[in-house]
C-alpha cells in the first residue's frame, strides 16, 4: 500500500489526460445505470481497501468543515465553538472552515480518527465514489485520484466498465 500512495501523484498525473477525456464525455452522455454501477464499484473497491493502512487524505488534505460540523465536534469537546475555530481552523480562499494545519490534528499515529463518530461530513463521504450523479463532481475526482488510491482504483475500473 505504502509504495503505491508514494507513487500516486505520478500514476495520477499519466493518466491526467485519459481522465479528463473520459469524464468529460461521461458528462456529456452519463449512463442511464451509472448511480447503480458506482455503488458497485465503490463496495468493491471498499472491500478490499482498508483505511487504517492508509490515511491518505487525512495525511495531505484536510476535510471542510460546515457549521454544523464545526458545533457538533466543539460540543464533543466540550468547547464552545469559537474557541474551537481559534483553536483548529481558518477560512480558506474560499471562505470555508478548513485545518489549520494537515495532517490533520485529530489523525492518531495508528491511523485511528479520534473524532470519528462526530468527524466532519466531508470525511463521511470521502472519496465521494459512491455519489450520486457522479459525473458531476468529476474535477474533484480527477483532483481525488492523486491523493486517495482506492479512487484511483474505481476510476480505473469504471474506465473498463463504462463504454463512452
Ligand atoms: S479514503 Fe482513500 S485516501 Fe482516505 S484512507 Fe481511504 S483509501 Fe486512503
Ligand atoms: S477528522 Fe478524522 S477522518 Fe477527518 S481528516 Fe481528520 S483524522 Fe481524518
Amino acid at each position: 500500500m505504502e509504495n503505491f500512495i508514494n507513487n500516486l501523484p505520478k500514476l495520477a498525473k499519466d493518466k491526467h489526460n485519459e481522465n479528463k477525456k473520459f469524464f468529460a464525455k461521461l458528462k456529456s452522455k452519463p449512463p442511464k445505470n451509472l448511480d447503480y454501477v458506482m455503488q458497485e464499484l465503490h463496495d468493491n473497491e471498499f472491500n478490499k481497501t482498508d483505511c487504517l493502512e492508509c490515511a491518505n487524505c487525512c495525511k495531505t488534505t484536510g476535510p471542510l468543515f460546515t457549521d454544523k460540523d464545526v458545533e457538533r465536534i466543539a460540543k464533543h469537546f466540550k468547547m464552545k465553538t469559537q474557541q474551537f475555530i481559534n483553536q483548529y481552523l481558518r477560512l480558506d480562499e474560499d471562505n470555508d472552515y478548513v485545518l489549520q494545519t494537515v495532517p490533520c490534528t485529530f489523525l492518531g499515529a495508528d491511523n485511528y480518527c479520534a473524532i470519528y463518530d462526530v468527524r466532519p461530513k466531508a470525511c463521511r463521504e470521502y472519496p465521494h465514489t459512491d455519489r450520486k450523479k457522479f459525473q458531476q463532481i468529476s474535477n474533484l475526482t480527477i483532483k481525488n485520484v492523486a491523493i486517495c488510491p482506492a479512487a484511483y482504483n474505481i476510476v480505473e475500473e469504471m474506465k473498463k466498465r463504462i463504454k463512452v
